[in-house]
C-alpha cells in the first residue's frame, strides 16, 4: 500500500483531500481584500491539481474531509466500515471517531481468534503471539485499554483530535503484525521448492 501522509500544516507535501494525489503543497497567508492578513490562516495550493486547502491555526477548515489515514487493506469488511464511518466523522467529532475505534480494536481481536469480554486480556494474549509490547503500551497511554476504561458503561474516550488520530493508526498497526506479516511470510514459505518443504514439516513433526 502506498504511504499515506495526512495533510498538516506548512508541510511541503501530503495526499491532497481535493485529488488524493501525494503532491508538493504552496503555502501562503491569506490576504482578504487590500492586503489585510488574517492572523492564523493559511493557504495551500495542490501542485497536481491546483485546488485550495484553508487553513486556520494548525485544522484544515476547508475541504472538511478526514485527515485521517486508509484502513489497512486486510482488515475483515465489518471493521474497515467502522474504521471508515470514524474517519468520516473524526474532524467534526473525536470522541465518536475514538469510541468506534476502539470498537474496532474489539472486533479485531475476536477476529484474531481472542475471546472479546476484556480488551485488556485479548492484548496481553495478542503480545504474546507477537504483536508488539509498545501496541499495547501506547493503548494504555489512549486509555483504550487499562484500569481508567475497563468498567462497562465508563469508558473514559478521550476527545482530544491527537489521541484519535494516534488510534487510527495503532489499529492498522494491530492489522499489519496480525495479519499482513503473517500472511507475507505464509506466500513467501507456499513459494518455497514442495520438496524442502516436506522436509522441515517432517523435521516440525507436522
Ligand atoms: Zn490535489
Amino acid at each position: 500500500m502506498t504511504p499515506y501522509t495526512a495533510p498538516a500544516l506548512n508541510i511541503s507535501a501530503f495526499n491532497c483531500p481535493h485529488c488524493n494525489a501525494f503532491a508538493n503543497q504552496s503555502w501562503y497567508n491569506s490576504q482578504i481584500g487590500n492586503g489585510v492578513m488574517i492572523e492564523g490562516f493559511r493557504i495551500a495550493i495542490c501542485g497536481h491539481c491546483r485546488r485550495s486547502s484553508y487553513w486556520f491555526q494548525t485544522a484544515m477548515i476547508y475541504p472538511n474531509k478526514t485527515t485521517a489515514p486508509l484502513p489497512n487493506k486486510d482488515l475483515p469488511d465489518s471493521i474497515k466500515a467502522d474504521f471508515e464511518e470514524a474517519r468520516q466523522i473524526s474532524s467534526l467529532s473525536p470522541k465518536g471517531a475514538a469510541a468506534l475505534l476502539r470498537l474496532a480494536i474489539q472486533k479485531l481481536c475476536v477476529h484474531l481468534g481472542e475471546p472479546g469480554k476484556d480488551l485488556n486480556k485479548d492484548i496481553g494474549s495478542l503480545v504474546q503471539k507477537g504483536l508488539p509490547v509498545g501496541v499495547q503500551k501506547a493503548l494504555d497511554i489512549v486509555r483504550v485499554i487499562g484500569n481508567e476504561s475497563v468498567h462497562p458503561g465508563q469508558i473514559d474516550i478521550s476527545d482530544d483530535p491527537a489521541i484519535t488520530a494516534k488510534l487510527f493508526e495503532l489499529v492498522n498497526i494491530i492489522a499489519s503484525k496480525m495479519i499482513t506479516e503473517p500472511n507475507e511470510i505464509n506466500k513467501l514459505f507456499d513459494g518455497l521448492p514442495e520438496g524442502k518443504k516436506a522436509a522441515i514439516q517432517k523435521r516440525d513433526g507436522q
